[in-house]
């Protein structure tokens, strides 16, 4: 039999992805299987490679759970064939997490094991809602409580030591319990007055606080339906949770925005949005893969333009594959549109001779020709998707610049993340025009799939060849980074702000502005 796999079992923090510790994020991005569970959100799971072999062992509420023995046998399982196995868990491992348990199994089995500490959302959520854990003024301790109940429905609390430890006392898997919770504190003599704070999500954008006293804060929750997950918290620090609300005062919070945008590249405008406050769904709408190509002779060209990271990608794996260099580049010009693109370049240790101020290939061609850095005895190899949008060639024909065309990647649409309905979000962001198209028949392709499973008729599988339907995008709020994007989004009829400049920079401080006022 083979060597057996090791298991790391991993505390990814309270959902944030922002707050997974740099040896969880690293362990993620590399996971060969990954056991999760239900707190685990869709943030982080969208950071896991495509090939990782994923595994839900969570439950959502009221569903039957995967039995712990279940789990541990998974574990067990997986590393015995060979695997690296990453056990993520929500918070910290350790903190009502069961980790234990599963470290006793893996032991029996003889597996190695690793413990990665994550975040708890005991101390997270309240650092969000703006409750310092412990302040030399009001509490000099910090307790962590279960909350959750017996079989018999009884919670087994020392209530008496509880209310003389004078600390700030944080009850995990609490909401079920609430009242038996308060009524037990009370009676045992904590003063009515007493503040307290539910909070529900903490650390993700939609994030709630409920804040009172011992004595009001159950029907203040049940006015504003707090649900799981949630901790309660008691202690004189939450008359704090107003003044040091620093979460909550984030420019862009409360807003929801849907980021449009092309598989896994470009997650700095989602990412940094997501820092303002704002709520963020990321939607990649399109995929692209690298097509089979011979690589071709450079000698007639003066200039190599890359038209995106992707074909940057699709070009050097060729390119390496063939046992080549990237001194086979040697003396060429090298042109790319947009700054992801340069950055793409920079990886295989390139550098551009020219990037154009617009995220934009006929931009490209224009400020060239302008600049007088092409003339006609220039020959350009543009190196761009197979689905090109005109415009590049358009403006070199114009400026009678010979140039061939090579595809190197193509790009296919998907519809598996589309969220449905697109009226509650406020913003929906574009950083290309292919974006535009690609929401368009991402919505097509949701609807006529749910139309053929209404009917249960088979599902035909979309394709970039499929002619696109339109459904109803007017007035639909559009953030689009440049004016090709702009064109696209005003001709589904949505209402388009344009930044100042193409770039992300701009699309970022243009929401900032408006929401500054
Ligand atoms: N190991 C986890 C806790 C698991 S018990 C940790 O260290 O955080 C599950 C309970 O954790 C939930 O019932 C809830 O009380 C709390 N919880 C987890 N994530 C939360 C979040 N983002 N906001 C509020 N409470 C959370």
């Amino acid at each position: 039999m083979g060597k057996s796999g090791k298991v790391y079992l991993v505390g990814a923090g309270p959902g944030n992805p922002d707050l997974l510790t740099v040896k969880a994020k690293a362990l993620i991005e590399g996971a060969q299987v990954v056991v999760y569970d239900r707190l685990i959100g869709r943030e982080i799971i969208g950071l896991l490679p495509e090939t990782a072999c994923k595994i839900n062992v969570g439950k959502e509420a009221g569903h039957h759970p995967v039995p712990q023995e279940e789990i541990n046998r998974i574990l067990v399982e997986e590393a015995l064939k060979g695997h690296d196995v990453v056990r993520l868990k929500g918070g910290d491992s350790f903190v009502f997490g069961r980790g234990g348990e599963e470290l006793e199994e893996l032991i029996r089995a003889g597996i190695a094991f690793e413990v990665v500490p994550g975040i708890t959302s005991a101390i997270a959520a309240a650092a969000y809602a703006g409750i310092p854990v412990t302040h030399r003024d009001y509490a000099s301790s910090l307790h962590i409580i279960t909350g959750h109940r017996k079989k018999d429905g009884k919670l087994d609390l020392d209530y008496g030591s509880l209310v003389r430890l004078k600390g700030t006392l944080i009850f995990l898997m609490s909401l079920a319990a609430l009242d038996q919770l308060i009524e037990g504190l009370l009676e045992a003599g904590m003063s009515p007055d007493m503040d307290c704070a539910l909070i529900e999500n903490g650390t993700r954008p939609y994030q709630r606080k409920v804040l009172g006293t011992l004595a009001n804060i159950e029907s203040l929750a049940a006015a504003q339906t707090v649900v799981s997950p949630a901790l309660f918290i008691v202690g004189r620090v939450c008359s704090l949770a107003d003044q040091f609300d620093w979460f909550g005062r984030l420019p862009l919070k409360g807003r929801r925005i849907l980021a449009v945008q092309h598989q896994k590249t470009g997650r700095r405008l989602a990412e940094a949005l997501g820092r303002l406050g704002a709520e963020v769904r990321l939607l990649p709408v399109m995929q692209t893969r690298p097509l089979a190509f011979d690589l071709p002779d450079l000698t007639p060209y003066t200039t190599l333009v890359f038209t995106s990271a992707n074909g940057v990608d699709a070009y050097f794996q060729q390119l390496l594959a063939a046992g080549q260099d990237c001194r086979l580049l040697a003396g060429k010009k090298l042109a790319a549109v947009g700054s992801q693109t340069a950055e793409a370049l920079a990886k295989y240790g390139l550098r551009p001779d020219f990037v154009p101020s617009f995220f934009q290939g006929e931009a490209l061609a224009r400020e060239m020709i302008g600049e007088n850095r092409l003339t006609p005895a220039d020959r350009l190899l543009l190196l761009q998707a197979k689905e090109v949008s005109p415009g590049l060639g358009q403006a070199l024909d114009e400026g009678g610049i010979p140039y061939d065309s090579l595809a190197v990647y193509e790009t296919f649409y998907n519809h598996r993340d589309f969220p449905g309905d697109l009226a509650g979000y406020d913003w929906i962001t574009f950083t290309a025009a292919s974006c535009v198209e690609g929401l368009a028949r991402c919505a097509a392709e949701a609807a006529s799939t749910a139309a053929a499973e209404a009917a249960d008729a088979p599902i035909a599988v979309a394709t970039a060849a499929t002619p696109a339907l339109r459904p109803d995008f007017s007035g639909l709020p559009a953030l689009c980074i440049g004016p090709t994007t702009a064109e696209k989004a005003r001709q589904l009829g949505m209402k388009v702000t344009l930044p100042p400049q193409a770039t992300i920079d701009s699309m970022i401080d243009t929401l900032l502005s408006i929401y500054a006022m």
